[in-house]
């Protein structure tokens, strides 16, 4: 067998969500969603329609009430989610501000920061990606929003897992900030060939990458297909309703 050096990815992995039900009580939800490896996949819809819900159960923070979830056609359901082959970024990066940003990156690969000299290459490897080489020294205080998001995108790439999910990652960044770091995602995402599933209240993020979208309504997938196709003006009318006049175009 050949060995990979062990800060790149092999590649993405499917997801599929086979009548997954759940509900925190009020709503039920149930989700019937398959992603294609290596793809990119956008989530959008009402807020409580259930996105984050469907994050969680991918990564395994919350547990179905019935259903199965696939990651690489095994099966996940009852998997921890440290055991899952997923990292997650959210909105508010969780960077530790006593830590800089070499050391935050750390805790993606060793949450006891013991890192060896293959964790260091491949921290490093990590940093120049998402374009903070020079910076390594610098805390958390001392960067922009962009910055800091860049850093918690770096933790994840040096997990080395081949599906990545950003639970609306740059929504408190501006237009311009949010588009770089989705073309920084496109290009980690070509680079690395990680399946990546993004929530996202903007659903123009979903046309600057070739994305399938998923629409969610009422706790299930109300439509879902290419992104350019559903958010055009002949796709789905619930969708049309949902976008209203938005202007879409980045
Ligand atoms: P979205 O991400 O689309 O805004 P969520 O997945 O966060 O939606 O929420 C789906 C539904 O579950 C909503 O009705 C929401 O109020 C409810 N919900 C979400 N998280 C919790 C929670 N921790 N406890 C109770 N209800 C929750």
């Amino acid at each position: 067998m050949i060995e990979r050096p062990a800060h790149k990815t092999t590649g993405g992995a499917a997801i599929r969500l086979d009548a997954v039900r759940f509900d925190y009580g009020d709503m039920a939800m149930r989700f019937d969603l398959a992603i294609e490896p290596s793809s990119i996949a956008t989530i959008i819809g009402p807020s409580g329609a259930g996105k984050s819900t469907v994050l969680n159960l991918i990564a395994g923070f919350e547990s179905p009430l019935s259903g199965r979830i696939l990651i690489d056609n095994e099966d996940m359901t009852n998997v921890d989610p440290s055991r899952r082959p997923v990292s997650m970024v959210f909105q508010d990066n969780n960077l530790f501000a006593h830590l800089d940003v070499a050391a935050n990156v750390g805790l993606g690969r060793k949450p006891g920061l013991r890192l060896d000299e293959a964790d260091q290459s491949a921290i490093h490897d990590a940093i120049v990606k998402v374009g903070l080489a020079g910076k390594e020294k610098r805390k958390p205080q001392a960067l922009s929003g962009g910055e800091r998001q860049r850093v918690a995108i770096a933790r994840a790439l040096v997990r080395n897992r081949p599906v990545l999910l950003l639970d609306e990652a740059f929504a408190s960044l501006g237009p311009a900030l949010r588009q770089e770091m989705l073309d920084l995602i496109g290009q980690l995402q070509g680079d690395t060939g990680m399946t990546i599933v993004m929530v996202t209240h903007h659903p123009e993020e979903a046309l600057r990458l070739p994305s399938i979208l998923f629409f969610l309504e009422n706790g299930h997938v109300a439509a879902s297909g290419p992104a350019r196709d559903l958010l055009s003006d002949r796709g789905p009318s619930l969708l049309r309703k949902y976008l209203g006049s938005q202007e879409l175009s980045l």
